[in-house]
């Protein structure tokens, strides 16, 4: 992989940030964009423009072209059998709310549970909350190891033939797990559960089959795998979605509207009511040829080694904790000794390195891990060692500078 040639394709990477090359190490909240889905989004709203699905214009047709063109490569992208099953929506949140609101609502009954872990992004969590509170069904969590991981034995002990839903996230974005989706959708079809996977850190990174995963749902967002913010897509079986209710109603959405009842168009489009998110989608589609081209496998690969290489970096330094195990996704999430997460940000910040601190949208993770807030460094496919080696840099003055402030 020329990550030289690759780093040329994102314009906002070649600049300064407080008087230094910027590090951009924040890819797992979003991804930087490459010219050619800011060219493909520009050029959509220079020459195209138009609502889809309604014209019989010239534009319109074009529009709805490359909408429903974006709709087939997402679909080929994570191996679904249709276009039916691939829902355009705002993002994972969306999708999930999707899940929980139509099929959770429908099919989860008092007494019944719903399975989760701690490591999930709020995003994952409340919306089961809800549909738990609502319906008087038991939410349970599969417990986590120390290392940040779960184990397929503890699957096995939480899930029951009172569960209805599993969800859970193929990669977290705290702890860099990657949880074995396949083997847990297993278990929870033996006890007639479905399981919905928060696909948010996945999608982006690794090659996503989800007929090979059997995954009941997946939701995932564009803008994580350097497409537009505001356009994600959730993938499901098209015979649990067709049997699914809408959630949101309006225009696009229907077949015919009388008075007092209205019936709805076929799959997927009963699930985009309004105005779809066009040049979102239009985005999104270059962002898969993008990340085709350079090609899953080269990117996992090259993902890996800078992942290796930042953990060991990192757990050379005194004082610095990190978090999740040693096999995991391209993030590192620590605490320096002393230092608030937020203080670990701003001093790297003054050194043009950008990193995340908080809770991540993780305050039940964070909860077990006995921490109000941790700092995380994530990289994609454009970050380089030499960046790593910024970071490490960056923090070893960190500790400096409070180490030489007394409180
Ligand atoms: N799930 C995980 C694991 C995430 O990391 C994120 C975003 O950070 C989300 C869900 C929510 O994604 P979005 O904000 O794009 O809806």
């Amino acid at each position: 992989m020329d990550i030289r040639a690759i780093r040329e394709q994102f314009p906002v990477l070649d600049q300064e940030v407080n008087g230094h090359p910027l590090v951009y190490l924040d890819s797992s909240a979003t991804s930087q964009k490459p010219i050619s889905v800011i060219e493909a989004v520009d050029h959509y709203y220079r020459t195209t423009n138009s609502n889809v699905h309604r014209g019989v214009h010239t534009l319109g047709s074009r529009a709805t072209d490359l909408y429903e063109g974006a709709r087939e490569k997402a679909r080929r992208f994570i191996n679904a059998k249709s276009t039916s099953e691939i829902i355009f929506n705002r993002g994972t949140t969306t999708g999930l709310n999707i899940v929980a609101q139509s099929y959770g609502l429908a099919n989860v009954n008092e007494g019944d549970e719903i399975v989760i872990t701690p490591m999930e992004h709020h995003s994952n969590i409340i919306p089961w909350q809800q549909v738990a509170k609502k319906k008087g069904a038991t939410l349970k969590y599969i417990p986590l190891q120390e290392d940040g991981t779960i184990t397929l034995e503890d699957v096995r002990n939480t899930v029951t033939n009172q569960t209805k839903i599993v969800a859970i996230a193929h990669v977290s974005n705290v702890l860099g797990t990657i949880n074995p989706v396949k083997e847990i959708a297993k278990i929870a079809h033996e006890n007639g559960a479905v399981i919905v996977v928060d696909g948010a850190q996945s999608a982006p990174h690794m090659k996503i089959d989800v007929q090979d995963l059997d995954c009941d749902f997946y939701a995932f967002s564009g803008h994580k795998m350097c497409a537009p913010t505001g356009i994600g897509v959730l993938y499901g079986k098209e015979d649990l979605l067709n049997a699914m209710e809408p959630v949101e109603f309006g225009g696009e959405m229907i077949d015919f509207v009388e008075k007092y009842d209205s019936t709805w168009k076929e799959l997927p489009w009963k699930f985009e009511g309004g105005t779809p998110i066009i040049a979102g989608a239009i985005g999104l589609g270059a962002a898969i040829d993008f990340i085709e081209e350079i090609g899953l496998d080269e990117i996992a690969a090259h993902e890996e080694h800078i992942a290796n290489y930042a953990y060991d970096a990192l757990s050379n330094i005194d004082g610095l904790t990190i978090y999740g195990p040693r096999k995991r996704a391209s993030l590192v999430t620590f605490n320096l000794d002393e230092v608030h997460p937020h203080d670990v940000s701003t001093v790297l910040d003054t050194e043009g390195i950008a990193i995340r601190a908080g809770h991540h949208c993780a305050q039940v993770l964070m909860k077990e891990l006995q921490v109000s807030a941790t700092a995380r460094a994530s990289m994609y496919l454009y970050n380089t060692v030499e960046e790593v080696d910024r970071l490490v840099e960056g923090l070893l003055k960190t500790k400096e500078y409070f180490g030489n402030v007394s409180f």
